[in-house]
């Protein structure tokens, strides 16, 4: 702290992303990034655009690119806002569309980042609490004060909530917008994309960080009604008219019309998924049904944090949240399947080192 810090500095408490650590030595499984490169054609077309352009600014409103997405998803260009990253997106709506004063609702176990959302920009929230089996309790989301926001699927639980259940609360939430967080839609079932049609109030986001191999160039979008759209715009040139730049727009146009690549690196992930949840069963976890690009699970006799500690010691990095009632789960991203198999490998080391310790205690 310092003399020079506002009162706003000094009371935001920051996000605390996983950790990125520079070691080409560590097994990589914890902030769900997509194990397999871009498309190639995200390479050329972001290569054309240096070789081209770069002394140019880029689009402001990034036309070419909400265009592919409107295709993709059959809306309009004015249906759709692109941003830097989802979490700008994400950050620009509570801006937007929740007040201070009017209490919003989010699951308690959840996407960290709302709460730090919420206190930065002094809007009340209310955690609900999950059911027992860790699925959303829908009706807990009726008549919000001031809106809602939750991730579906469900992170860091990986569970997918039915379309059905998306547009219960979205209709019970009539004269509030509800933000339907949509990082790892790719990986599971519908998205709630043609629903924007329908509901005024529905705002749905997606990242190209996790399914489209592209955390590294920070593209998110949201789609909904154009009057929501133009709420964001306002709040992003009241601050920053170019959050995309010319590479980031060049590559994410080219990962969206890249369809076959796309599929076919989601697929290998699922498939991946399901064999490393079966082999994590076998070994005594108890995994909740994912719908992601991670399993979050918990073993029956381990505790998580040892288990996260030692396997940091052993070169594999997953994620453990140190909080009720998810402190015995680890969040485990789905690498390729090499990575996968040297993980198990550590794992089996480390469960024989922690129970050992568990009993002696
Ligand atoms: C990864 C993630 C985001 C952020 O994605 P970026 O586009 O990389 O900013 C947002 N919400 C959830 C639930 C996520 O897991």
């Amino acid at each position: 702290m310092s003399k020079f810090w506002s009162t706003l500095t000094k009371r935001t408490e920051p996000y605390v992303p996983g950790e990125q650590i520079d070691n080409k030595n560590i097994i990589k499984l914890n902030t769900n990034e997509n194990p397999y490169p871009p498309s190639p054609r995200v390479i050329e077309a972001i290569k054309w655009e240096m070789e081209n352009n770069l002394q140019l600014y880029p689009s402001p409103t990034a036309d070419p690119l909400r265009e592919k997405i409107a295709d993709y998803y059959q809306l309009k260009k004015e249906n759709v806002f692109v941003g830097n990253g989802s979490d700008e997106i994400l950050a620009l709506s509570f801006m937007a569309f929740f007040e201070p004063g009017k209490t919003i609702r989010f699951p308690n176990v959840t996407y960290s980042f709302y709460p730090v959302y919420a206190k930065l920009f002094g809007i009340p929230y209310e955690e609900v609490p999950l059911n027992r089996d860790f699925s959303i309790l829908v009706d807990a989301f009726y008549q919000s004060d001031g809106g809602v926001v939750f991730p579906n699927p469900n992170a860091p639980t990986g569970i997918y909530l039915e379309l059905e259940h998306v547009v219960d609360i979205v209709e019970n939430n009539p004269n509030q917008v509800v933000i339907v967080d949509e990082a790892y839609i790719d990986f599971s079932g519908g998205s709630a994309a043609s629903l924007v049609h329908t509901y005024d109030n529905l705002l749905v986001v997606q990242t190209m960080s996790k399914s489209r191999s592209l955390a590294g160039l920070r593209i998110g979008f949201a789609l909904g009604n154009a009057n929501l759209m133009e709420a964001l715009t306002r709040m992003k040139d009241s601050f920053n008219s170019y959050t995309l730049d010319r590479l980031a727009i060049a590559g994410a146009g080219a990962a969206i019309s890249d369809n076959r690549y796309f599929l076919q690196t989601t697929e290998k992930i699922i498939q991946t998924r399901e064999w490393v949840t079966e082999k994590l069963k076998r070994n005594g976890f108890t995994v909740l049904p994912s719908a992601t690009n991670f399993i979050f699970a918990s073993h029956y006799k381990c505790k998580a944090k040892p288990l996260y500690e030692k396997l940091k010691e052993n070169n594999v990095l997953v994620r453990h949240f140190d909080k009720q009632p998810i402190e015995n789960y680890l969040r485990i991203t789905i690498g390729t399947d090499g990575e996968m198999d040297s993980f198990f490998r550590k794992l089996k080391l480390v469960i024989a080192e922690v129970s050992q310790r568990t009993i002696k205690i």
